[in-house]
């Protein structure tokens, strides 16, 4: 996939603007859209501010291990999905995982079933998102990272984007957003106000997501599997803790864990700085990790650990009033499709 960006001047569609699709975001929604649309006989060009695709699916590479950072396992609710998830699953990047899961508190940790299968990424979350950059190529999808884009321009009944304030590409039919809704909101509001009013309903909640690095395995907590996977957690500040060494391909690396923080306690916490969140993310995993009889002293053994310089953002889906119809997105060939979107046919992930 080309990752160069164009600079100086616009350039045309080789093709004309007749069927050329521009598509802002390349996360999992716009990596989906775009084969959609390519698979339809039309250009597609994607853009992405990021330095690669991903976007909340990205992965944390640290020279002990990798990370996710976001999404860390997925559930599979449909048929048309199902299928695309055992292609992944043929080409390597996917595999089942946890199945392993507890519900802990600081007075215990109970096995948590709940019936349903999940999948992760193979050999890390971004793989899915990388494999569906790759297929795309081969279908001459152009993809441009590291190009944020800051506004959409109209002329002549075609679409033009600009990035960094500077730059022009185009031009194109019809413009697809896929950024979160309040990104999304910047873009669409001097073009269409029912859309940029929908953008604005959509609430976003900021997320701490943290990682740790251990030299030395955690002890397992007296009665529990020892190779746990995945926690829930009742504490005000953590919710989730994953261990990356159980997930698939990742057997080699060292105890590394992704720590992900109650919306609440975040929402709290927005203005703290990093290091006040990693201590507190710590702090909140020895209160409900039991010390091993046989090994009292395994936090002197400090972790690397930290959070991602800036708050990863998830999307509340307000409980009214959301668009029933995907039609209702879609103006003046603008639309928004993306994690931040509930639609007739899109089941929430988790
Ligand atoms: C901490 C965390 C944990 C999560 N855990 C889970 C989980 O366990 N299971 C699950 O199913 N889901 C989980 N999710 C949700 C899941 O990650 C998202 O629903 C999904 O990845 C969203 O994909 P998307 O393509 O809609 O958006 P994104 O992945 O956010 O993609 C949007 C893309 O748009 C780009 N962009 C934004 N603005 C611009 C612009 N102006 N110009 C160019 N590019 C732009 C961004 O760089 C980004 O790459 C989690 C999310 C978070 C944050």
């Amino acid at each position: 996939m080309a990752a160069s960006n164009m600079s100086g001047a616009a350039n045309a569609s080789p093709e004309g603007a007749s069927s050329h699709t521009a598509i802002i975001g390349a996360g999992l929604a716009g990596l989906a859209c775009a084969k959609v649309v390519a698979d339809a006989g039309q250009q597609v060009t994607l853009f992405d501010k990021g330095r690669g695709p991903g976007g909340r699916m990205s992965s944390k590479h640290r020279p002990e291990a990798v990370l996710d950072l976001g999404a860390q396992a997925f559930s599979v609710r449909d048929d048309a999905f199902n299928e695309e998830v055992a292609r992944w699953q043929a080409a390597g990047c996917v595999g089942q995982w946890p199945e392993r899961i507890y519900r802990a508190s600081p007075t215990g940790w109970q096995p948590h079933h709940d019936g349903q299968v999940r999948y992760a990424g193979l050999p890390r979350m971004s793989a899915i998102t990388r494999h569906l950059a790759a297929t795309l190529e081969a279908s001459d999808v152009t993809l441009h990272t590291a190009t944020p884009i800051t506004a959409l321009i109209r002329k002549n009944a075609e679409w033009w984007l600009e990035s960094n304030n500077t730059e022009l590409h185009g031009p194109y039919t019809r413009v697809v957003i896929t950024a979160p809704p309040p990104q999304a909101a910047i873009l669409v509001q001097p073009w269409d106000t029912q859309l940029f009013e929908l953008c604005q309903r959509l609430v976003q909640r900021g997320c701490w997501a943290g990682w740790a690095v251990f030299a030395k395995p955690l002890p397992t907590p007296i009665g529990i599997e020892k190779d746990w996977q995945m926690a829930r957690v009742d504490h005000p500040a953590l919710r989730l803790v994953c261990r990356n060494q159980t997930k698939p391909g990742r057997e080699n690396q060292p105890e590394s864990l992704s720590l992900l923080a109650n919306l609440e306690w975040s929402e709290t916490h927005l203005e703290a700085t990093p290091e006040a969140i990693t201590q507190s993310l710590l702090d909140a995993l020895k209160a409900f990790t039991p010390r091993h009889s046989n090994c009292p002293n395994y936090w002197i053994a400090a972790p690397t650990a930290g959070v991602i310089p800036s708050r990863i953002k998830t999307t509340r889906f307000p409980s009214k009033g959301l668009p029933t119809e995907p039609t209702a997105l879609r103006c003046a060939a603008i639309a928004c499709a993306a994690g931040g979107w509930k639609m007739p046919g899109c089941p929430a992930t988790g």
